[in-house]
């Protein structure tokens, strides 16, 4: 429970989890940002307009029909509580904020660790890129790790083996 140990429950997930279908369709932004803070940065980095707060201490809502998957609120976001969600056949892929050097190859096999830090499967990392503008402000990447497909919504960070 966020409340106690930060980690959402399901009941939080549910409120902004993207479609099984949407996943399918694209890279989609799922923000896990379920407390009503002071912040907004993922408003104003959006180009669609996708994300939206009623005032500055509500939670986002992510209209994941206008999200086209460009990840500037994954790296704006200074909680690193939004990732992009996409679903192939064989694989979850998951794009988050990392923040850590050096950084991750592509290629490399990692563990991927829950919202708890417990490693629960193999994952391996697919791409590392930083977005223009973003990054000089930040020092913010992102990392797309690929999951078995199962563990799309359990999956959250990696640890890296070497
Ligand atoms: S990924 Fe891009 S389009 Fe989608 S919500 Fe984030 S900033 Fe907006
Ligand atoms: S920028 Fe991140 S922490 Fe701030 S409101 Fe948006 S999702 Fe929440």
């Amino acid at each position: 429970m966020i409340e106690v140990d930060g980690v959402p429950t399901f009941e939080n997930l549910k409120t902004s989890m993207p479609t099984e279908e949407r996943m399918r369709k694209k890279a989609v932004a799922m923000h896990e940002c379920y407390q009503d803070i002071p912040c907004d940065p993922c408003v104003y980095s959006c180009p669609t307009k996708a994300i939206t707060m009623e005032t500055l201490v509500s939670t986002p809502r992510i209209n994941h029909e206008l999200c086209n998957g460009c990840g500037l609120c994954v790296a704006a976001c200074p909680g690193i509580a939004i990732f992009l969600m996409e679903l192939k056949e064989d694989r979850g892929l998951i794009t988050l904020a990392y923040e850590f050097v050096p950084l991750p190859n592509p290629g490399e096999i990692v563990d991927g660790l829950d919202r708890y830090g417990r490693a629960v499967c193999e994952a391996r990392v697919e791409r590392v890129y930083s977005l223009p503008g973003i990054d000089k402000k930040t020092k913010t990447s992102l990392v797309r790790i690929s999951v078995p497909p199962e563990k799309i919504m359990e999956v959250r960070f990696f640890r890296r083996r070497e």
